[in-house]
């Protein structure tokens, strides 16, 4: 997703002007939110591992049986706890759960 993440010139410019990126609420968030990237990385590359040196077998889409799929992680302080979707049920899942496009 290119989109996200985008940021209107004019917007950056105000932010900098007023200082935005400095506040500490902003730097808090920005915080959390590299914690949060962290443990999503992690997960992904548990299930990496496991795909490679345990064998786990990449599954057919749960919701519609495609092939070509996504390892879906409900929680990824779970990261071997995955649903296998492809990328249209993957993307779907994620709108419904309102979490933005992460794995
Ligand atoms: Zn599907
Ligand atoms: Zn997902």
């Amino acid at each position: 997703m290119k989109e996200r993440g985008y940021v209107r010139p004019y917007d950056k410019e105000w932010r900098r002007r007023n200082n935005y990126y400095n506040r500490p609420e902003v730097k808090r968030r920005e915080k959390e939110r590299i914690v949060r990237d962290i443990v999503k990385y992690k997960a992904r590359w548990a299930v990496a591992a496991e795909i490679r040196y345990r064998g786990l077998r990449r599954q057919p889409c749960a919701a519609c049986g495609a092939s070509n799929t996504h390892a879906h992680h409900a929680d990824y302080l779970k990261p071997l706890k995955v649903r296998w979707l492809c990328v249209k049920c993957h993307r779907v899942e994620h709108a419904r759960t309102r979490r933005g496009l992460g794995v």
